[in-house]
Protein backbone atom coordinates (compact mmCIF):
# COMPACT_ATOMS: atom_id res chain seq x y z
CA UNK A 1 0.00 0.00 0.00
CA UNK A 2 1.26 3.54 -0.67
CA UNK A 3 0.52 6.50 1.74
CA UNK A 4 1.18 10.03 0.72
CA UNK A 5 2.14 12.41 3.85
CA UNK A 6 -0.27 14.73 2.48
CA UNK A 7 -2.98 14.61 -0.59
CA UNK A 8 -4.43 18.34 -0.81
CA UNK A 9 -6.95 16.85 -3.79
CA UNK A 10 -8.67 15.02 -0.91
CA UNK A 11 -9.39 18.57 0.53
CA UNK A 12 -10.31 20.41 -2.83
CA UNK A 13 -12.35 17.30 -5.19
CA UNK A 14 -15.79 17.61 -3.18
CA UNK A 15 -15.68 21.52 -3.10
CA UNK A 16 -14.02 21.91 -6.76
CA UNK A 17 -17.13 23.44 -8.40
CA UNK A 18 -17.10 25.84 -5.40
CA UNK A 19 -13.46 27.17 -6.28
CA UNK A 20 -13.60 27.20 -9.84
CA UNK A 21 -16.62 29.52 -9.90
CA UNK A 22 -15.35 31.74 -7.60
CA UNK A 23 -12.04 31.85 -9.63
CA UNK A 24 -13.95 32.33 -12.58
CA UNK A 25 -15.72 35.13 -10.99
CA UNK A 26 -12.56 36.98 -10.47
CA UNK A 27 -11.54 36.49 -13.55
CA UNK A 28 -14.55 37.66 -15.30
CA UNK A 29 -14.02 41.24 -13.28
CA UNK A 30 -9.94 41.45 -13.38
CA UNK A 31 -10.42 41.44 -10.02
CA UNK A 32 -6.75 40.81 -9.22
CA UNK A 33 -5.65 43.26 -6.70
CA UNK A 34 -7.15 45.37 -4.05
CA UNK A 35 -10.15 43.31 -4.91
CA UNK A 36 -13.20 43.35 -2.60
CA UNK A 37 -12.74 39.44 -2.10
CA UNK A 38 -9.77 41.02 -0.05
CA UNK A 39 -11.68 43.06 2.75
CA UNK A 40 -14.30 40.93 2.82
CA UNK A 41 -12.09 37.76 3.66
CA UNK A 42 -10.13 40.09 6.30
CA UNK A 43 -13.50 40.95 7.71
CA UNK A 44 -14.71 37.48 7.35
CA UNK A 45 -11.58 35.83 9.17
CA UNK A 46 -11.32 38.44 12.11
CA UNK A 47 -14.88 37.21 12.59
CA UNK A 48 -13.83 33.53 12.37
CA UNK A 49 -11.08 33.91 15.11
CA UNK A 50 -13.22 36.55 17.16
CA UNK A 51 -10.72 38.98 16.55
CA UNK A 52 -10.59 42.94 16.26
CA UNK A 53 -8.82 43.30 12.85
CA UNK A 54 -7.41 41.34 10.31
CA UNK A 55 -4.96 42.61 7.34
CA UNK A 56 -4.54 40.25 4.29
CA UNK A 57 -0.86 39.93 2.89
CA UNK A 58 1.36 38.13 0.60
CA UNK A 59 2.39 35.67 3.01
CA UNK A 60 2.69 34.47 6.80
CA UNK A 61 6.43 35.27 6.53
CA UNK A 62 5.87 38.91 5.37
CA UNK A 63 2.96 38.94 7.76
CA UNK A 64 5.35 38.62 10.85
CA UNK A 65 8.31 41.16 9.80
CA UNK A 66 5.37 43.47 9.18
CA UNK A 67 3.73 43.29 12.24
CA UNK A 68 7.25 43.80 13.71
CA UNK A 69 7.80 46.67 12.00
CA UNK A 70 4.26 48.13 13.14
CA UNK A 71 5.56 48.18 16.09
CA UNK A 72 8.62 49.86 15.48
CA UNK A 73 10.80 47.02 16.50
CA UNK A 74 14.23 46.83 14.64
CA UNK A 75 18.21 47.88 14.90
CA UNK A 76 19.32 47.21 18.53
CA UNK A 77 16.10 45.21 19.50
CA UNK A 78 16.17 41.42 20.72
CA UNK A 79 13.31 39.61 20.05
CA UNK A 80 12.61 35.85 21.63
CA UNK A 81 11.82 33.32 19.64
CA UNK A 82 11.30 29.57 19.66
CA UNK A 83 13.80 27.17 19.25
CA UNK A 84 12.11 24.91 16.65
CA UNK A 85 10.24 26.68 14.34
CA UNK A 86 10.00 26.86 10.47
CA UNK A 87 12.86 29.40 9.92
CA UNK A 88 10.44 32.34 9.29
CA UNK A 89 9.88 33.25 12.70
CA UNK A 90 13.78 33.66 13.74
CA UNK A 91 14.42 35.21 9.61
CA UNK A 92 11.97 38.38 10.13
CA UNK A 93 13.64 39.43 13.18
CA UNK A 94 16.84 39.57 11.60
CA UNK A 95 15.40 41.32 8.11
CA UNK A 96 13.60 43.63 10.24
CA UNK A 97 17.50 44.28 11.59
CA UNK A 98 16.56 42.99 14.92
CA UNK A 99 18.05 40.03 16.71
CA UNK A 100 16.37 36.44 17.37
CA UNK A 101 17.51 35.38 20.54
CA UNK A 102 16.33 31.84 21.09
CA UNK A 103 14.70 29.83 23.68
CA UNK A 104 14.60 26.40 24.27
CA UNK A 105 11.28 24.36 24.05
CA UNK A 106 9.24 22.26 26.11
CA UNK A 107 9.41 18.34 25.04
CA UNK A 108 5.55 17.72 25.94
CA UNK A 109 3.83 20.95 23.32
CA UNK A 110 7.22 21.40 21.42
CA UNK A 111 6.54 25.27 22.29
CA UNK A 112 8.30 28.12 23.33
CA UNK A 113 9.39 26.99 27.23
CA UNK A 114 8.01 30.16 29.04
CA UNK A 115 10.17 28.91 32.12
CA UNK A 116 13.19 29.96 30.49
CA UNK A 117 11.67 32.86 28.70
CA UNK A 118 13.03 35.31 31.89
CA UNK A 119 16.59 34.03 32.01
CA UNK A 120 16.70 35.31 27.95
CA UNK A 121 15.39 38.94 28.99
CA UNK A 122 18.07 41.95 28.35
CA UNK A 123 17.47 45.84 28.42
CA UNK A 124 17.10 45.43 24.70
CA UNK A 125 14.76 43.05 24.56
CA UNK A 126 11.27 44.12 22.71
CA UNK A 127 9.27 41.14 21.97
CA UNK A 128 8.33 37.43 22.17
CA UNK A 129 7.06 35.42 19.34
CA UNK A 130 5.86 32.47 20.49
CA UNK A 131 4.79 29.71 17.57
CA UNK A 132 1.96 27.51 18.11
CA UNK A 133 4.01 24.48 16.54
CA UNK A 134 2.01 21.78 14.15
CA UNK A 135 -0.80 22.89 16.03
CA UNK A 136 -0.69 22.86 19.57
CA UNK A 137 -0.98 26.40 21.62
CA UNK A 138 1.89 27.34 23.29
CA UNK A 139 1.15 28.32 26.55
CA UNK A 140 0.03 32.21 26.42
CA UNK A 141 -1.14 32.30 29.77
CA UNK A 142 2.48 32.32 31.28
CA UNK A 143 3.57 34.30 28.47
CA UNK A 144 1.48 37.27 28.45
CA UNK A 145 2.39 37.27 32.20
CA UNK A 146 6.17 37.50 31.92
CA UNK A 147 5.47 40.10 28.52
CA UNK A 148 3.12 42.34 30.97
CA UNK A 149 5.58 42.47 33.83
CA UNK A 150 8.31 43.46 31.23
CA UNK A 151 6.56 45.53 29.09
CA UNK A 152 7.44 43.08 25.61
CA UNK A 153 4.96 42.99 22.55
CA UNK A 154 3.77 39.81 22.03
CA UNK A 155 3.21 38.67 18.36
CA UNK A 156 1.68 35.03 18.43
CA UNK A 157 3.33 33.09 14.90
CA UNK A 158 -0.44 31.41 14.43
CA UNK A 159 1.16 29.76 10.82
CA UNK A 160 0.23 26.13 11.63
CA UNK A 161 -2.71 26.83 14.30
CA UNK A 162 -5.53 28.46 12.33
CA UNK A 163 -8.21 26.72 14.43
CA UNK A 164 -6.52 26.05 17.81
CA UNK A 165 -8.31 27.23 21.15
CA UNK A 166 -6.40 28.27 24.62
CA UNK A 167 -9.54 27.45 26.93
CA UNK A 168 -12.18 27.73 24.33
CA UNK A 169 -10.86 31.07 22.50
CA UNK A 170 -9.04 30.83 19.13
CA UNK A 171 -4.95 31.40 19.24
CA UNK A 172 -4.44 34.75 17.37
CA UNK A 173 -6.52 36.50 19.36
CA UNK A 174 -4.29 36.30 23.06
CA UNK A 175 -1.15 38.81 21.68
CA UNK A 176 -0.56 42.45 20.99
CA UNK A 177 -0.55 40.77 17.41
CA UNK A 178 -0.90 37.46 15.48
CA UNK A 179 0.11 36.17 12.22
CA UNK A 180 -0.68 33.79 9.99
CA UNK A 181 0.41 31.61 6.87
CA UNK A 182 -2.06 30.55 3.78
CA UNK A 183 1.07 28.67 1.90
CA UNK A 184 -1.25 25.72 0.12
CA UNK A 185 -0.38 22.90 2.68
CA UNK A 186 -1.63 24.77 6.24
CA UNK A 187 -4.36 23.73 7.96
CA UNK A 188 -6.54 27.03 5.70
CA UNK A 189 -4.23 26.97 2.79
CA UNK A 190 -4.62 28.93 -0.59
CA UNK A 191 -3.74 28.31 -4.34
CA UNK A 192 0.01 30.15 -3.49
CA UNK A 193 1.34 32.61 -0.94
CA UNK A 194 -1.42 34.49 1.23
CA UNK A 195 -1.04 35.39 4.98
CA UNK A 196 -2.44 37.40 7.06
CA UNK A 197 -2.00 40.04 10.64
CA UNK A 198 -4.34 39.92 13.02
CA UNK A 199 -4.34 43.34 15.55
CA UNK A 200 -6.47 44.75 18.45
CA UNK A 201 -6.70 48.27 16.97
CA UNK A 202 -7.56 49.92 14.08
CA UNK A 203 -4.31 52.40 14.36
CA UNK A 204 -2.71 48.86 14.05
CA UNK A 205 -4.43 47.88 11.03
CA UNK A 206 -4.19 51.21 9.14
CA UNK A 207 -0.45 51.02 9.50
CA UNK A 208 0.28 47.70 9.08
CA UNK A 209 -2.15 47.72 5.63
CA UNK A 210 0.25 50.89 4.65
CA UNK A 211 3.45 48.96 5.03
CA UNK A 212 1.79 46.18 2.90
CA UNK A 213 0.98 48.57 0.21
CA UNK A 214 4.28 51.31 -0.84
CA UNK A 215 3.22 52.85 2.17
CA UNK A 216 0.11 54.16 1.57
CA UNK A 217 -2.83 55.46 3.43
CA UNK A 218 -4.72 56.93 0.37
CA UNK A 219 -3.86 56.64 -3.20
CA UNK A 220 -0.60 58.37 -4.25
CA UNK A 221 0.02 59.74 -0.26
CA UNK A 222 3.06 57.15 0.56
CA UNK A 223 3.73 57.97 4.73
CA UNK A 224 6.25 55.70 5.22
CA UNK A 225 8.47 53.21 3.43
CA UNK A 226 6.76 49.84 2.94
CA UNK A 227 6.85 47.13 0.32
CA UNK A 228 4.38 45.74 -1.97
CA UNK A 229 3.06 42.53 0.09
CA UNK A 230 -0.34 42.55 -0.53
CA UNK A 231 -2.48 39.13 -1.27
CA UNK A 232 -3.99 38.52 -4.39
CA UNK A 233 -7.97 38.85 -5.28
CA UNK A 234 -7.68 35.12 -6.92
CA UNK A 235 -6.14 34.14 -3.14
CA UNK A 236 -8.69 35.58 -0.87
CA UNK A 237 -11.74 34.47 -3.67
CA UNK A 238 -10.28 30.61 -2.89
CA UNK A 239 -9.93 31.51 0.88
CA UNK A 240 -13.14 33.08 1.48
CA UNK A 241 -14.85 29.44 0.07
CA UNK A 242 -12.02 27.30 2.03
CA UNK A 243 -12.85 29.10 5.31
CA UNK A 244 -16.31 27.86 5.61
CA UNK A 245 -15.00 24.28 5.94
CA UNK A 246 -12.44 24.84 7.94
CA UNK A 247 -14.13 23.45 11.18
CA UNK A 248 -14.91 20.84 9.66
CA UNK A 249 -11.41 20.03 8.00
CA UNK A 250 -9.85 20.37 11.85
CA UNK A 251 -12.72 18.53 13.48
CA UNK A 252 -11.42 15.66 10.72
CA UNK A 253 -7.96 16.43 11.80
CA UNK A 254 -8.71 15.25 15.23
CA UNK A 255 -10.77 12.31 14.69
CA UNK A 256 -8.05 10.88 12.52
CA UNK A 257 -5.33 12.13 15.60
CA UNK A 258 -7.27 10.06 17.89
CA UNK A 259 -7.20 7.03 15.52
CA UNK A 260 -3.39 7.08 15.52
CA UNK A 261 -3.80 7.78 19.54
CA UNK A 262 -5.76 4.38 19.88
CA UNK A 263 -3.65 2.27 17.73
CA UNK A 264 0.07 3.77 18.82
CA UNK A 265 -0.72 4.31 22.52
CA UNK A 266 0.16 0.45 23.24
CA UNK A 267 3.92 1.02 21.32
CA UNK A 268 6.53 1.81 24.01
CA UNK A 269 9.44 2.85 22.30
CA UNK A 270 7.59 6.14 20.80
CA UNK A 271 5.99 9.12 22.33
CA UNK A 272 3.22 10.55 20.74
CA UNK A 273 1.78 14.44 20.65
CA UNK A 274 0.11 15.04 23.59
CA UNK A 275 -2.48 18.11 24.66
CA UNK A 276 -2.78 20.43 27.29
CA UNK A 277 -5.83 20.41 29.08
CA UNK A 278 -6.37 23.56 28.29
CA UNK A 279 -5.49 23.36 24.98
CA UNK A 280 -7.51 22.39 21.57
CA UNK A 281 -4.92 20.76 19.18
CA UNK A 282 -5.48 22.01 15.81
CA UNK A 283 -3.45 19.07 14.65
CA UNK A 284 -1.24 20.87 11.29
CA UNK A 285 1.29 17.76 11.78
CA UNK A 286 1.07 14.66 13.83
CA UNK A 287 4.26 14.38 15.15
CA UNK A 288 5.60 11.38 17.19
CA UNK A 289 9.20 11.09 18.76
CA UNK A 290 11.06 7.70 18.52
CA UNK A 291 14.66 7.11 19.58
CA UNK A 292 15.41 5.06 15.72
CA UNK A 293 13.81 7.48 14.04
CA UNK A 294 16.18 7.47 10.87
CA UNK A 295 15.32 3.79 11.04
CA UNK A 296 11.96 4.09 11.04
CA UNK A 297 11.44 6.83 8.95
CA UNK A 298 13.45 4.19 6.17
CA UNK A 299 11.22 1.20 7.59
CA UNK A 300 8.44 3.45 6.57
CA UNK A 301 9.58 4.52 3.13
CA UNK A 302 10.29 0.75 2.13
CA UNK A 303 6.46 -0.04 2.72
CA UNK A 304 5.44 2.73 0.76
CA UNK A 305 4.88 5.53 3.91
CA UNK A 306 6.07 8.80 2.79
CA UNK A 307 6.87 10.52 6.32
CA UNK A 308 8.52 14.01 6.80
CA UNK A 309 10.78 15.83 9.47
CA UNK A 310 9.92 18.85 11.10
CA UNK A 311 12.45 20.28 11.48
CA UNK A 312 16.17 18.05 10.91
CA UNK A 313 18.02 20.91 12.27
CA UNK A 314 16.78 23.53 14.90
CA UNK A 315 17.36 26.90 14.29
CA UNK A 316 20.29 27.97 16.81
CA UNK A 317 22.23 25.08 14.52
CA UNK A 318 21.34 26.38 11.23
CA UNK A 319 24.80 27.91 9.00
CA UNK A 320 22.83 31.42 8.94
CA UNK A 321 23.59 31.54 13.31
CA UNK A 322 26.74 30.10 13.23
CA UNK A 323 29.29 32.89 13.93
CA UNK A 324 26.73 32.41 17.55
CA UNK A 325 28.52 29.21 17.63
CA UNK A 326 25.10 28.06 19.72
CA UNK A 327 26.21 24.85 21.37
CA UNK A 328 23.63 21.52 21.65
CA UNK A 329 23.68 22.74 25.53
CA UNK A 330 22.07 25.68 25.17
CA UNK A 331 19.34 24.30 23.64
CA UNK A 332 19.32 20.81 25.50
CA UNK A 333 15.75 19.71 24.40
CA UNK A 334 15.59 21.19 20.55
CA UNK A 335 18.86 19.23 20.38
CA UNK A 336 17.31 15.67 21.60
CA UNK A 337 14.04 16.66 19.60
CA UNK A 338 16.03 17.14 16.27
CA UNK A 339 17.41 13.87 16.34
CA UNK A 340 13.62 12.15 17.32
CA UNK A 341 11.07 14.03 15.83
CA UNK A 342 8.84 12.00 13.23
CA UNK A 343 5.57 13.23 11.06
CA UNK A 344 3.67 10.64 9.66
CA UNK A 345 0.95 11.37 6.65
CA UNK A 346 -1.81 13.45 8.17
CA UNK A 347 -5.00 15.56 6.51
CA UNK A 348 -8.41 15.32 6.11
CA UNK A 349 -9.46 12.92 3.54
CA UNK A 350 -6.64 10.00 4.97
CA UNK A 351 -8.80 6.43 5.05
CA UNK A 352 -9.05 4.92 8.75
CA UNK A 353 -7.58 1.94 6.50
CA UNK A 354 -4.38 3.86 5.80
CA UNK A 355 -3.86 5.12 9.17
CA UNK A 356 -4.37 1.32 10.20
CA UNK A 357 -1.73 0.68 8.04
CA UNK A 358 0.61 2.94 8.72
CA UNK A 359 0.45 1.73 12.43
CA UNK A 360 0.85 -1.49 11.37
CA UNK A 361 4.11 -0.69 9.69
CA UNK A 362 5.13 0.96 12.87
CA UNK A 363 4.23 -1.46 15.12
CA UNK A 364 5.97 -4.07 12.73
CA UNK A 365 9.48 -1.89 13.13
CA UNK A 366 9.00 -1.35 16.76
CA UNK A 367 8.97 -5.27 17.39
C1 LIG B 1 4.66 28.39 7.17
C2 LIG B 1 5.20 29.12 8.31
C3 LIG B 1 5.54 30.48 8.25
C4 LIG B 1 5.64 31.25 6.97
O1 LIG B 1 4.60 31.26 6.14
P1 LIG B 1 4.78 31.55 4.56
O2 LIG B 1 3.37 31.87 4.17
O3 LIG B 1 5.28 30.29 3.95
O4 LIG B 1 5.70 32.69 4.38
C5 LIG B 1 5.92 31.13 9.41
N1 LIG B 1 5.99 30.48 10.58
C6 LIG B 1 5.70 29.17 10.69
C7 LIG B 1 5.79 28.51 12.03
C8 LIG B 1 5.30 28.44 9.56
O5 LIG B 1 5.03 27.14 9.68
Amino acid sequence: MKVDFLDLSKQHQPIAEKLNAAIADVIHRSAFIKSEEVALFEERFAAYLGADHVVACANGTDAIEIALRAFNIGPGDEVLVPAVSWISTSEVVATAGAKPIFVDIESTTFCIDASKIEEKITARTKAIIPVHLYGHPADMQAILKIAGKNKLKVIEDCAQAHGAEINGKKVGTFGDAATFSFFPTKNLGAFGDAGAMVFHYLKMKIKASAIANHGQTERHNHTLHGRNSRMDGLQAAVLLVKLKYLDKWIQERRIIANWYYEELNPVKDIVLPSEKEWAAHAYHLYVIRSPKRDDLMNHLKENGISTLIHYPKALPFQPCYATENYQTDDFPVAAKVQEQILSLPFFPGLSRKEVQYVCDQIKNFHH
